[in-house]
């Protein structure tokens, strides 16, 4: 296992540098995505590479993540894996003028900030919460409401079967619970 990363940087020192950092970062420290996600038993893994360009300070990197979303069907953990470049550029108020904005391709954003110092949580965070599918659902067939909804259907068809069958399995009982957590 990586080492985790500190949760805060000096971008301009580290570009100065010419460092590159790998690591862990922690879902317990990204609440906003944290609350997307089935569990906190994901992992993150980032390797930023900070470089000087331009006259300004660059971040380049890439995220892995594996984590587990929220199928929005069944409610069930959802395996998610996603690998992100990931590229921003960072300006103080000085290096505004030599950094002549036609230079750069338009593959990075460019933030301005007076000390160096970046929380890199959140700057993952952000991508990563960018990269999620708007709806996470099994594919169909893996899905465990998938068998539920196909008996609902004949149910709705009027099948006779399928509602005997349906008062005998009830594949959501415990649905209450499960949404308590
Ligand atoms: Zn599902």
């Amino acid at each position: 296992m990586l080492a985790s990363l500190p949760p805060i940087v000096d971008v301009y020192k580290l570009a100065k540098q010419n460092k590159t950092l790998q690591g862990d970062l922690v879902l317990d420290k990204m609440p906003r995505i944290a609350r997307l996600l089935y569990s906190n038993q994901g992992r993150v893994t980032v390797k930023l590479s900070f470089t000087r360009e331009y006259g300004i300070s660059i971040l380049t990197g890439k995220v892995s993540a594996e984590i587990e979303l929220i199928c929005q069907r069944c409610l069930e953990a959802m395996p998610f894996s996603v690998v992100l470049d990931i590229k921003f550029g960072f300006r103080n108020k000085h290096e505004r003028k030599a950094a002549n904005r036609n230079e750069f391709t338009d593959d990075m954003d460019i933030l301005i900030i007076d000390d160096g110092n970046i929380q890199l949580s959140d700057i993952i965070e952000d991508e990563l919460i960018l990269a999620l599918p708007l709806v996470a659902t099994h594919e169909f067939d893996s899905c465990s409401a998938s068998q539920f909804i196909r008996k609902k259907r004949l149910v709705d068809n009027g099948d006779k079967t399928a509602k005997k069958l349906d008062a005998t399995s009830k594949p959501f009982a415990d649905l209450k619970n499960k949404m308590k957590r």
